[in-house]
């Protein structure tokens, strides 16, 4: 999938959006939804999107949605630090197939990070067990401002 190109209304986070498919839910308003990523690179990685845009990369996002979910992704990253106290965290947001999308809903990672636990690969990790990803995300809803 190369950066340009329709909006594909059955991507998977589509589908997600409109409850087609399960998905471990942090916190949404009406303007974005906040998820665990079922293939984690680390401890707590959760993915946000928008819940009104059809963009597919950075390059098609309306500025005003971004703004909406660059806060979004802010507060949630506030949350994640209190809940798993990471030394650091990866926030990533990948575009077009070459530039390691996936996807095509833009989104932004927010992947804890510990100096002595390696990331895994992205599109390189095993699915989680659902039940933890339950219980992380209890943890980091308890901590969103
Ligand atoms: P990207 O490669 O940047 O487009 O990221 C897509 C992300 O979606 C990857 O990190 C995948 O692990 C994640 N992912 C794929 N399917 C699901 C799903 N059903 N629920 C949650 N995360 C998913």
């Amino acid at each position: 999938m190369s950066l340009h190109g329709a909006y594909d209304p059955d991507n998977i986070f589509a589908k997600i959006l409109r409850g087609e498919i399960p998905s471990v839910k942090v916190w949404e308003d009406d303007e974005v939804l906040a998820f665990m990523d079922v293939f984690p690179q680390s401890e707590g990685h959760v993915l946000v999107v928008s819940k009104t845009s059809k963009a597919r990369t950075l390059l098609d996002m309306e500025p005003e949605v971004l703004t909406r979910l660059t806060a979004a992704v802010q507060r949630t990253a506030r949350a994640v630090e209190k809940a798993l106290k990471p030394e650091g965290f990866s926030l990533m947001q990948f575009n077009g197939e070459a530039g390691g999308q996936t996807v095509f809903h833009l989104h932004f990672h927010i992947v804890p990070r510990w100096a002595d636990r390696a990331m895994k690969g992205h599109g390189h990790a095993p699915m989680a067990d659902v039940e933890h990803l339950k219980a992380l995300a209890s943890r980091i809803v308890a901590e969103l401002d």
